[in-house]
């Protein structure tokens, strides 16, 4: 049996779902690997590392997508790539499954099974699989190395010869998966750094990290923002009130500013208005990890670098993991390796499909021409 990576068709997308290493952990598991050629070349892997991997080479995306029986990539499949689709195949890659219909009635309709990488339940079983949060943790660190990037001066406070420099002031909206590697990586620089949730809960690791969490003026028992699953729910319009009024109050002495803030199946929350913008001194920079879902701050432009009247840098874009696609694509090709690994309970290089499988189940989007989503409730946490 042969799973292949043909190589990503989106604009700008540098990650590869395969890479040299989990190609061979795919050979333990009993499969041979092919990749289309040029896969890995943005993500540093030459056909070269692969061919000593033990991987083969294919020349054309239609002999790649017709050879392999299970393709692994990384973003949902376009058009051309739904046409090659064929009976029997399995197919794992982000697929969208929500706004995807015309992905879902393809594969439906073509008769591939599709394990939708960001279904993945997020229980601690699946940790290895979850590639929503191993994106996420990339895009937190390069949004403060962005941040840095643009900023010009020192996250950390020191005393030289030439002057006492002050530390960076950073504030990180949203403590979830991005959130917290930007706080990692912004008091690992050094900077004094502040952060805020809505879901009170993540107080405790924010400070474990050294960081200052940020509370409201507002009842305590109000404070609560967190909804199932430890995701966030919509604010009422007084805490949100409450949320801004301490924003607005900070803004002015925030150097830096990430803002992660999301709501499953929303847009995403404005935080961070124009006049917070206009409060902020020049030279200030704002990374908004939201841009993709509409942006948590007023003026992001999606995709985009802007630099305002005052002078702050508002940085728009979604493609961070992208922007470091050597790490991005290890940590990709390690998920998708160990979801392999939960598909060939055997290690003979023969796919099993348990749909009885809490993980398999949830993360399977069509599977022998039904559409599979939404997945019922998993059976366990
Ligand atoms: P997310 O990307 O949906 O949201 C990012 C953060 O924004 C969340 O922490 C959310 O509370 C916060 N937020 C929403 N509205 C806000 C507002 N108005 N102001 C400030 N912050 C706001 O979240 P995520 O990073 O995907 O993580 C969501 C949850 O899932 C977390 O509790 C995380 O620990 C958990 N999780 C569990 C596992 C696992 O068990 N395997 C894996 C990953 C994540």
């Amino acid at each position: 049996v042969k799973i292949g990576t043909p190589k990503e068709v989106f604009e700008g997308e540098n990650r590869v779902a395969m890479t040299p290493d989990s190609a061979r952990q795919l050979q333990k598991l009993g499969y041979d690997c092919l990749i289309e050629t040029g896969a890995g070349e943005k993500a540093g892997f030459s056909d070269a590392l692969y061919e000593e991997a033990g991987v083969t080479v294919i020349k054309t995306p239609a002999a790649l997508w017709k050879e392999a029986d299970i393709v692994a990539k990384v973003r949902q499949p376009d058009g051309g790539e739904l046409k090659r689709l064929r009976e029997g195949q399995t197919l794992i890659s982000f697929f969208n499954p929500a706004a995807n219909e015309e992905g879902m009635e393809a594969a439906k309709k073509k008769g591939a099974n599709v394990i939708a990488m960001e279904m993945v339940p997020r229980i601690s079983r699946a940790q290895k699989m979850d590639a929503l949060s191993s994106m996420a943790n990339i895009a937190g660190y390069r949004a403060v190395i962005e941040a840095g990037n643009n900023f010009g001066r020192f996250f950390t406070g020191q005393v030289t010869a030439a002057g006492k420099v002050p530390p960076a002031k950073v504030l990180v909206v949203g403590a979830g998966v991005a959130g917290l590697a930007a706080i990692g990586t912004s008091t690992s620089l050094g900077a004094i750094t502040y952060a805020f949730d809505v879901r009170p809960e993540v107080a405790e690791q924010v400070e474990s990290m050294g960081a200052e969490f940020v509370f409201l003026d507002f009842e305590e028992e109000q404070q609560d923002g967190s909804a199932t699953g430890g995701y966030a729910s919509v604010s009422s319009p007084e805490f949100a009130a409450a949320q801004l009024a301490k924003f607005r109050e900070l803004a002015p002495d925030i150097d830096i500013v990430i803002t992660t803030a999301l709501i499953p199946n929303r847009e995403a929350p404005e935080l961070w208005t124009k006049d917070m913008v206009e409060s902020m001194k020049p030279g200030s920079v704002i990374v908004d990890l939201a841009a993709e879902k509409g942006g948590n701050c007023k003026l992001t432009v999606k995709d985009e670098k802007i630099v305002t009247d005052n002078g702050v840098t508002i940085i728009g874009y979604t493609d961070f993991p992208s922007r470091m696609a050597t790490q991005a694509s290890n940590l990709y090709a390690t998920n998708i390796r160990h979801m392999m690994t939960d598909l060939t309970p055997e290690k003979d290089g023969q796919i099993v499909h348990n749909m009885e499988d809490d993980v398999i189940r949830g993360a399977t989007v069509t599977y022998e021409k039904e559409i599979t989503f939404p997945p019922p409730p998993p059976k366990v946490q």
